[in-house]
């Protein structure tokens, strides 16, 4: 008789989304006058770059004529993209990442979520409170969580608390860990990582034989001097993998295609990870399309990265109307420069949701409640950067015009 895997029927079901639109839904029923502003869109709204498009319009064109049609690519992704990637997005930085170390695929969701195929069961994962809710779900479908208790989460995950107190930057835990997931700059809270702070997580890991699974999905948005790549300090070659995708950054939310990162020199137990996540990948998925592949190869080209710093620049610009706007009307608000995200704390000791409930019936905006991320979330409210500038403006002006003592 078959049995089902049994740890997916221990995950609790995630309504975070599910009850905010239902909360919008109603409200839009009750007051059809007010126009709503969303602002917990944690997706990109401009589109791709017109350098982007005629790449792939090219490929396209390539693909239905029988002297230039390709068929299966290689899995890991066709050289002239994974040498653009190394070129651009390391060597020219003065990192140390050759094109047989970048695995192309469809997403930092697949990979981030996937990448625990390579690692046994029984390692202990830490992973930061709040945090992108991929990393644990996937391990607990993995058997790596244990048990789940509403006040505590999953037996076996160590969550790394990042609250006001840590700057939302996680502690070293105290307990033994094999896996530590880290995202900077973050989401939800929007923080960044210091080159200091980053340097004892990779001295951690190389000293107690843990990996650090980097999460470098917005490295795009910073603006500050702090690390882009995990590879700029010392020692992370020899214990960190890196995740990077095109989705935030050049407007592939819908294209689909990221990348992975794994250093040959990256070995436990004398196997090289590089060698069994190619493994891994040669047998479970047959690479990225030829024509996203040329797309994401033209965001290296000078017209899209021109383009892409534009619509980069514009999120920025909504994310600063956005913490300088709340910090003028009384809230304590973080993140929103090194990311499209702002964290605002939730005034008067209110819960996330009692916050959501107040502004929306207030204001009209939508946001996102902290809670949704972890328990350290509660508390606190995300709001992205991603709507339009007229809408952000307005948004902050709603905002002002209620809360501005
Ligand atoms: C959006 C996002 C990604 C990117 O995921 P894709 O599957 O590449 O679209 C990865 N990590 C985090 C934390 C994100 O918010």
């Amino acid at each position: 008789m078959l049995k089902i895997n049994e740890n997916f029927i221990k995950l609790p079901q995630s309504y975070l989304f599910v009850d905010i639109a239902r909360k919008v839904q109603q409200f839009a029923e009750a007051h059809p006058e007010k126009t709503i502003i969303k602002m917990g869109i944690g997706d990109v709204t401009k589109p791709l770059p017109k350098a982007v498009v005629e790449a792939m319009k090219k490929a396209a064109d390539e693909m239905g004529q029988a002297e230039t049609f390709r068929g299966y690519g290689p899995e890991n992704g066709y050289a002239f993209l994974r040498e653009a990637i190394a070129e651009n997005d390391y060597r020219k930085h003065g990192i140390d990442i050759a094109p047989d170390e970048i695995f192309v695929s469809d997403g930092a969701k697949s990979d981030t979520g996937s990448i625990g195929d390579i690692f046994a069961v029984d390692n202990v994962v830490a992973v930061c409170d709040p945090v992108y809710p991929v990393y644990i779900d996937t391990n607990v479908m993995a058997g790596r969580g244990g048990e789940y208790n509403d006040q505590t989460g999953w037996s076996k995950i160590v969550y790394m608390p990042c609250t006001e107190e840590t700057n939302f930057l996680p502690e070293i835990p105290k307990e033994p860990v094999d896996v530590i997931y880290l995202c900077f700059p973050n989401n939800p809270s929007g923080v960044g990582i210091t080159r200091e702070a980053l340097q004892q997580w990779v001295d951690y890991a190389n000293e107690h034989q843990a990996v650090i699974l980097y999460d470098a999905a917005y490295e795009a948005f910073i603006t500050e001097d702090l690390p882009h790549s995990i590879y700029e300090i010392e020692g992370a070659h020899t214990c960190a993998i890196e995740f990077r995708s095109f989705s935030k950054t050049a407007g592939f939310t819908g294209t689909r295609c990221a990348f992975t990162v794994i250093p040959k020199a990256l070995q436990f137990q004398g196997v090289s990870l590089n060698a069994l996540w190619n493994r891994r990948q040669s047998t479970k998925m047959n690479g990225v399309s030829y024509v996203v592949q040329r797309g994401a190869e033209a965001v290296y080209s000078p017209e899209g990265q021109k383009e892409i710093q534009e619509n980069i620049a514009y999120y920025l610009n909504n994310a600063k109307i956005i913490r300088e706007g709340l910090t003028a009307a009384g809230f304590t608000a973080y993140g929103g420069v090194n990311s499209p995200y702002v964290w605002l704390k939730t005034p008067d000791g209110m819960t996330s949701w009692e916050f959501f409930d107040l502004l929306l019936e207030k204001t009209g905006i939508v946001g996102t409640p902290g809670s949704g991320f972890g328990l350290n979330g509660e508390g606190f409210f995300r709001l992205t950067a991603f709507n339009t500038l007229e809408n952000t403006k307005a948004a902050i002006q709603r905002i002002t015009d209620y809360f501005r003592k």
